[in-house]
């Protein structure tokens, strides 16, 4: 059986440096916001090519608090992309927003930049994007749209880390929030997630809000969070950062062989120079998913759907975003198949799944 994805296969070679980092983090008996953390936030602010990280509880609180630090006022408008993780649009509902949203780009299935400027209206205050499965959005023209509105950007990097567009790293063109959950291209062994900017006021607020509003111990200067990145988990975070790049370009590489290999029958992600993409997840798509997808088991691959049911289409929308219709996204829930694409699996499984998938 090809697993979809395997994460204990997929940590397995950094188990000694976890081991070793768990039992210095026991030892010394600090556990919250201490030096592992700092280490990190520096170490990561550094990778991506940012002033400041912060890390924070997880992906959707990293989302939630950069709208907190923009002290948006209740009601205005968000623009997010149809085509998502409901996280990103529950971040805008959490801070009693409206999100406003635009369809994708069906080649790129990341927001079209074409489609934003006739969302924007008076009330809008910001565009959150997000690099879906690891390709960064059109950034140059999206920041030059909130740029010219005054509009202000943030990107939900939670499937991008080290992705770039035209050489510049996802989480630089506007506050950057990333996720680190397990199955990232950059996942703890937990929840976990961090904010990255180049804006010292707003790494400031940040700061303030993920504990408790307080910078300084039992003062507290604003309505805060408990959103904490914790030592264990940094410690953790640090061990993989050093080999993110070789877990990029191992999928990187497995995603060659997809592109190369799959007939044409199965639409594959789009390749383009201006573009490093990380591959957090390689989809296809093909009318007759389900089968497809059923065909595969039945031959011992397992595959995912990101996702199989459009955010606008959720019950949780009810009332909120149900009326509206968003046929791009609705096409792409319900052909898209995500193929297996871990740290964990080999050139030889990647060749399977192709043989396999080509004799459908
Ligand atoms: C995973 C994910 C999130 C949420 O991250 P958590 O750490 O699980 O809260 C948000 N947006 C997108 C696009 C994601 O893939």
């Amino acid at each position: 059986m090809i697993d979809y994805e395997n994460l204990r296969k997929a940590n397995e070679p950094f188990f000694q440096d976890y081991q070793q980092s768990f039992i210095r983090l026991l030892e010394s008996g600090w556990f919250i916001l201490g030096g592992t953390v700092k280490q990190f936030e520096t170490e990561f602010a550094a990778f991506n090519g940012n002033k400041y990280c912060i890390g924070v509880a997880n992906g959707l609180d990293a989302l939630i608090l950069c709208l907190r630090a923009l002290h948006i006022e209740k009601g205005s408008e968000v623009i997010v992309p149809s085509n998502t993780y409901i996280a990103t649009i529950l971040s805008i509902l959490q801070c009693d927003l409206i999100p406003v949203l635009v369809e994708p780009d069906i080649r790129t299935y990341n927001i079209d930049p074409n489609e934003i400027e006739a969302a924007i209206t008076k009330k809008t205050r910001a565009i959150m994007v997000v690099h879906l499965y690891g390709k960064s959005c059109e950034m140059d023209t999206i920041a030059a749209i909130a740029k010219k509105h005054n509009l202000s950007l943030i990107e939900d990097c939670a499937q991008s880390h080290g992705a770039r567009h035209k050489g510049k790293m996802t989480g630089t063109f506007g506050y950057g929030a990333f996720s680190f959950y397990p199955t990232k291209n950059l996942g703890c062994l937990g929840d976990g997630g961090a904010v990255t900017t180049d804006d010292e006021i707003f790494a400031g607020k940040i700061r303030m809000l993920r504990n408790y509003g307080s910078d300084k111990k039992y003062y507290n200067e604003v309505v805060g969070y408990n959103s904490r990145l914790d030592e264990i988990q940094a410690g953790f975070l640090s061990i993989k950062l050093k080999h993110l790049h070789e877990i990029t370009e191992h999928k990187r590489t497995l995603a060659t062989l997809y592109h190369d290999g799959l007939k044409n029958e199965f639409i594959r992600p789009q390749v383009h120079p201006d573009y490093y993409d990380v591959f957090h997840i390689y989809n296809i798509r093909h009318p007759k998913r389900d089968a497809l997808k059923e065909y595969l088991l039945q031959h011992e691959i397992k595959t995912d759907i990101h996702y199989p049911v459009a955010p606008h289409k959720q019950k949780a929308m009810s009332g909120v975003l149900l009326k509206q219709k968003f046929p791009i996204s609705e096409e792409i829930h319900a052909t898209t198949l995500s193929l297996p694409i871990s740290y964990c699996h080999s050139k030889s499984d990647v060749q399977r799944v192709i043989d396999v998938l080509n004799k459908f």
